[in-house]
C-alpha cells in the first residue's frame, strides 16, 4: 500500500493543568458533566516541524464527526475535558483540536486513531502520579523547574517541554506539559525542539 509521505516531523503531546488554566485572569467554565478530576488534562495531539513551525487546518472537507468516535466520548470527557466557557460537553473543544491538529496528521491516522491514539498517550505517561511520586503535590507550593523536569525525564525517559502562566498576583505557575511523540503517534521521543513559552526557576503548582 503506498501512502502519502507525512508531511510533518513529530507531535506535541499537550497535556494542561486544570488548576492553572482556572487560575488565571480568565473565566474557566466546568463542563456539564462537572468539574473534572484533579489531573492533566489533554489540551491536544499537534504535528510539528523540526523548526518549531507548525502546520495548521490542513483539510477543511474533513469535517470533525462525531460519530466516528462515539465509543470514546466517554473516555474524552474525562481524560480530555474541556474548561472554556460556556459550559459544555467537550464536542466543541475536540472539534477545535481535530480540524487545527488533526487534519495535518491524516496521512498517518483518521479521525477516531487521531482520538484513541491521545488517549493511549495518557494512560502511558500518568504525570500527575509521576509528579506526586517525586514529592510534587498541587498543593498551591512553590517547586524548582529542574526537579519537575528531571521528574518527568525519569519517569519516561525524555524531556518534557513545561509552560507557565501567570496567575492575577503574577505568580508563575505550572500550566502545561508538552512531550513530543514520533510520527505514528504511539512512541514518546526526545523532543527535536521544545516550545518557546518558558518558566522561571520556581513554580507554583496551583490546588484544583
Ligand atoms: P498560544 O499562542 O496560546 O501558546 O497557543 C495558541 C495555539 O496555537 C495553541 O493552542 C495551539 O493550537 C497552537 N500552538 C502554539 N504553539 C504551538 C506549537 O509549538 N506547535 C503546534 N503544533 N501548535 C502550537
Ligand atoms: P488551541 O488553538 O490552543 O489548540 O486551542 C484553544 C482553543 O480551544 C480555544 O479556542 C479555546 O477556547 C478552546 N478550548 C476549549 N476548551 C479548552 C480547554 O480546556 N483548554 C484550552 N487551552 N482551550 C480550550
Ligand atoms: P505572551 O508572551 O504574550 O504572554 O503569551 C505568549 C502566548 O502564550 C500567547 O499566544 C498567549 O495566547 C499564551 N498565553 C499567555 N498567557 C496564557 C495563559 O495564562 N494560559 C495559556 N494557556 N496561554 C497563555
Amino acid at each position: 500500500i503506498s501512502r502519502p509521505q507525512e508531511d510533518f516531523d513529530f507531535f506535541y503531546f499537550v497535556l494542561q493543568w486544570p488548576g492553572a488554566y482556572c487560575d488565571t485572569n480568565r473565566p474557566c467554565c466546568y463542563p456539564t458533566s462537572g468539574k473534572p478530576a484533579a489531573d492533566f488534562g489533554i489540551h491536544g495531539l499537534w504535528p510539528n516541524y523540526n523548526d518549531g513551525s507548525f502546520p495548521s487546518n490542513c483539510d477543511p472537507d474533513s469535517q470533525f464527526d462525531r460519530s466516528q468516535i462515539s465509543d470514546l466520548v466517554s473516555s474524552l470527557k474525562q481524560n480530555w475535558p474541556t474548561l472554556a466557557c460556556p459550559s459544555n460537553e467537550g464536542f466543541k473543544f475536540w472539534e477545535h483540536e481535530w480540524e487545527k491538529h488533526g487534519t495535518c496528521s491524516e496521512s498517518v491516522m483518521d479521525q477516531h486513531e487521531y482520538f484513541e491514539n491521545a488517549l493511549k498517550l495518557k494512560d502511558k505517561a500518568d504525570l500527575l502520579q509521576i509528579l506526586t511520586n517525586s514529592g510534587i503535590n498541587p498543593d498551591d507550593g512553590f517547586y524548582n523547574l529542574k526537579k519537575i523536569s528531571n521528574a518527568i525525564e525519569d519517569a519516561i525517559g525524555f524531556t518534557p517541554g513545561i509552560e507557565c502562566n501567570k496567575d492575577s498576583e503574577r505568580n508563575n505557575q505550572l500550566d502545561q506539559i508538552y512531550i513530543c511523540v514520533d510520527t505514528s503517534g504511539t512512541e514518546f521521543i526526545e523532543c527535536p525542539v521544545l516550545p518557546r513559552r518558558r518558566c522561571p526557576t520556581r513554580v507554583q503548582f496551583p490546588k484544583f
